[in-house]
């Protein structure tokens, strides 16, 4: 390891006992940007990545609720405000056991790079809770959620922390949350995106993760003259980013052989088409279900406690979770003929699967860039919040065309090898930065 980054993650981890993923996310940053860094001394003196490595704040606080046998429930809250340098505080609430304050760290740091990579004014944050929607009833899940923004929305408003949905918050808990916000404030205001049609969401809101993922690999493959035409895909998860991922993949020509929850993948030879996503999208998100079942539906192999890497593909879309490719995997895929992966989760390849990817010079699209698309079409709901008027569904796939295109150019500019190659962790790590870095110069030590 260079000895200058050793240093540096050195005092990261000191400071942060224990917050593995974080260190993760800083540490890969930080092997791209110090050595950019060096080279450009005003960003040394100030201490910007230091600084950016801090939140500038951070909110933890007690969720207690009544479950429907009338017994208290307690969990966790949290919301990390990570960089309001170039816009307030912008990121997902997820709500899942696995939730902890390294995980959101990990998260509202990667989330600062993503939005400035997307050109829109947004600092970066994120929150959650260690609540588990899984088994939960509606009227449990309203309890929770209101729950929750009594205290968040002490510190959140449409000009200060604007949240979204990821893991376990979809438009169900974002319409519970908006309610109880809306409630305590006397204010209808675009203070949550992902809102529903009707009450100030924006068209393409939920398709735009996993749209912008797609349209991340259609842009890697057309450096190589290629397309998605053809090709054959393998999908973690099932939750919204993939059901959106597998949608845009298949009408852009391409062949979905497996989608995964956390308890194992299904594997369709024929593949997902859009009858049978229209099925999965009535299980997961209405009859809230399990992906086994459509190997019962659909008499397909389901494989149990396993994730899908082991399947012969061209293309690999993960996107269910952070570290879900392991190096072993990551070489697996590579050896079955695997040239693209375009990442829809976060951080879901692990330090070593992405050295794998990049050793072997694949087109590897870092989550930071490739799903930036989820937070740009959130930003488009602010603006849009902001007119008090709504967009055609053509005009913000345009607009989110575009952005996905912009990042994927940015990443091209400081990612370029000297063989030709594009790093596009380099890329969106450099590209991200210089935008934030050169705003915190300008405000001085705050
Ligand atoms: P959902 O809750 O809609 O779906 C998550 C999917 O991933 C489910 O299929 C879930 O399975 C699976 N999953 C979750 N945790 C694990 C785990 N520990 N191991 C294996 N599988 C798991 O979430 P999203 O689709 O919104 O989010 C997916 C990823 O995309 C996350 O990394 C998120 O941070 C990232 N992302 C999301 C954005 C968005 O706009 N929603 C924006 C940018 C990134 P199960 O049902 O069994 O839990």
């Amino acid at each position: 390891m260079d000895p200058r980054v050793e240093k540096f993650m050195a005092g990261i981890m000191a400071r942060n006992p224990g917050e593995r993923e974080f260190h993760q996310a800083v540490h890969e940053v930080a092997e791209s940007l110090i050595p950019f860094i060096e080279e450009n001394p005003k960003y040394k003196h100030a201490k910007i990545l230091e600084r950016m490595a801090e939140p500038e704040r951070v909110v933890l606080f007690r969720v207690p609720w009544i479950d429907d046998k009338g017994e208290i429930q307690i969990n966790k809250g949290y919301r990390v405000e990570m960089n309001s340098a170039i816009g307030p505080y912008k990121g997902g609430i997820r709500f899942h056991p696995t939730v902890n304050l390294g995980i959101l760290k990990f998260l509202a740091f990667e989330q600062v790079f993503k939005n400035s990579l997307t050109t829109l004014p947004m600092g970066g944050g994120k929150g959650g809770s260690d609540f588990d929607p899984k088994g939960k009833t509606d009227n449990e899940v309203m309890k929770f959620c209101q729950s929750f923004m009594t205290e968040l929305s002490r510190h959140i408003g449409p000009e200060t922390d604007i949240p979204a949905g990821d893991i376990g918050v979809g438009g169900r808990e974002i319409g519970y949350m908006f309610g109880q916000y809306k409630r305590l404030r006397n204010e209808f205001t675009g203070v949550l995106t992902g809102k529903g049609r009707e009450w100030g969401g924006s068209l393409i809101r939920p398709e735009a993760t996993g749209y912008g993922c797609v349209y991340f690999a259609q842009a890697m493959l057309l450096t190589r003259g290629d397309s998605l035409a053809g090709k054959t895909v393998t999908v973690s998860g099932s939750g919204n980013v993939a059901q959106y991922a597998t949608e845009k993949a298949t009408e852009l020509g391409a062949r979905i052989l497996t989608l995964s929850d956390s308890a194992g993948y299904i594997y369709d030879p024929a593949g997902i088409d859009p009858e049978k996503l229209k099925w999965i999208m009535e299980l997961k998100n209405i009859k809230r279900g399990r992906i086994s079942e459509y190997a019962e539906k659909f008499g397909v192999e389901y494989y149990q406690g396993k994730r899908p890497w082991s399947v012969k593909c061209d293309i690999a879309l993960p996107c269910a979770t952070e570290n879900e490719i392991s190096k072993e995997e990551a070489e697996a895929l590579v050896n079955n003929g695997c040239f693209v992966v375009s990442e829809g989760a976060n951080m879901p390849s692990t330090a070593e699967a992405v050295e794998v990817f990049l050793r072997r010079k694949i087109l590897y699209g870092p989550g930071k860039a490739a799903n930036a698309g989820g937070v740009a079409v959130s930003g488009l709901e602010m603006t849009q919040n902001a007119m008090r008027m709504s967009w055609h569904r053509e005009e913000v796939d345009q607009k989110l065309q575009q952005i996905m295109k912009d990042i994927h150019e940015t990443c091209i500019r400081f990612g370029r090898n000297e063989d030709g190659s594009v790093n596009y962790v380099k890329g969106s790590n450099i590209g991200g930065f210089v935008k934030v870095a050169d705003a915190m110069l300008a405000q001085g030590a705050v």
